[in-house]
């Protein structure tokens, strides 16, 4: 894994109908930053990824990946691999198929496939379970496979939405573990989505808390939790009063 994008995010505004969800929004994203993006439900976390992913149009604004303004590119040529809460892994495939799928429908010769899923598979520990059925794993388990899935693209850029929210807290704490390590090990750009403030205390190398259509505060976990921008952050991050 070699190619780690930085991201540039500016101006972008989307509206569902007439409800305005991200307004005028800047953000900058360093080459092999794990940037998180922390706030409650409803505030657009998930938006602004699918903007990031071109899952979802932007109305105004730009976004850059590598250098590249890709505002208007698909998914597919925006250098990203993304993981979702929902896992979404196909259920009729082993987990090698799942994870060798979209490599094939690229066209990657078979022994290219075969060495990033072993290699991708060592990283997550999931090697034993190739030959498995997503119906023959835990909870824990599907999420290492579709964190698997993405890394085996080699993108400049993974996205991650609530890749923890549906397990439970010991599983959660084990896979954060994971990830940070991943993210060592690879040097990769990581931006990463959640709700949860210990998720984003510990992983993050800067935390963008979000709310009310814009980011409120941006930066590294020690000054978002000792020197909160405002009312809002200190509550929801539960800095000392
Ligand atoms: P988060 O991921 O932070 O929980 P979302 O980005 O999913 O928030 O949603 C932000 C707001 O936009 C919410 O009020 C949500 O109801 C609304 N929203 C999201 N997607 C759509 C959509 N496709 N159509 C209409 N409203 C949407
Ligand atoms: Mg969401």
């Amino acid at each position: 894994m070699t190619k780690r994008c930085d991201v540039s995010i500016r101006g972008v505004e989307i509206s569902f109908g007439a409800v305005r969800v991200l307004e005028k929004l800047d953000l900058e994203v360093a080459q092999s930053e794990f940037l998180v993006l922390l706030g409650p439900s409803g505030c657009g976390k998930s938006t602004l990824l699918n903007a990031i992913a071109g899952l979802i149009d932007v109305q105004a604004g730009k976004v850059w990946i590598g250098g590249r303004n890709v505002t208007w590119e698909e998914p597919k040529d925006r250098d990203i691999a993304m993981v979702f809460q929902s896992y979404a892994l196909y259920p009729r495939m082993t987990v090698r198929g799942n994870m060798s799928f979209g490599l094939k429908v690229a066209g990657m010769p078979s022994a290219e496939i075969e060495k990033r899923v072993a290699a991708a598979a060592a990283m997550l520990k999931i090697t034993e379970l190739l030959d498995r059925r997503p119906a023959e794993l835990s909870g824990g388990q599907r999420q290492r496979v579709a964190i698997g899935r993405a890394l085996v693209r080699d993108a400049g850029v993974y996205l991650f939405d609530e890749p923890l929210s549906n397990l439970d807290a010991q599983l959660r704490a084990e896979l954060r573990v994971e990830i940070k390590r991943l993210h060592h090990r690879l040097a990769a750009t990581m931006i990463y989505v959640t709700h949860d403030q210990i998720e984003a205390l510990t992983l993050a190398d800067r935390i963008a808390v979000m709310k009310d259509r814009v980011i409120q505060q941006l930066g590294t976990p020690n000054e978002i939790y000792r020197t909160p921008a405002n009312r809002f952050v200190a509550s929801f991050v539960g800095s000392p009063a």
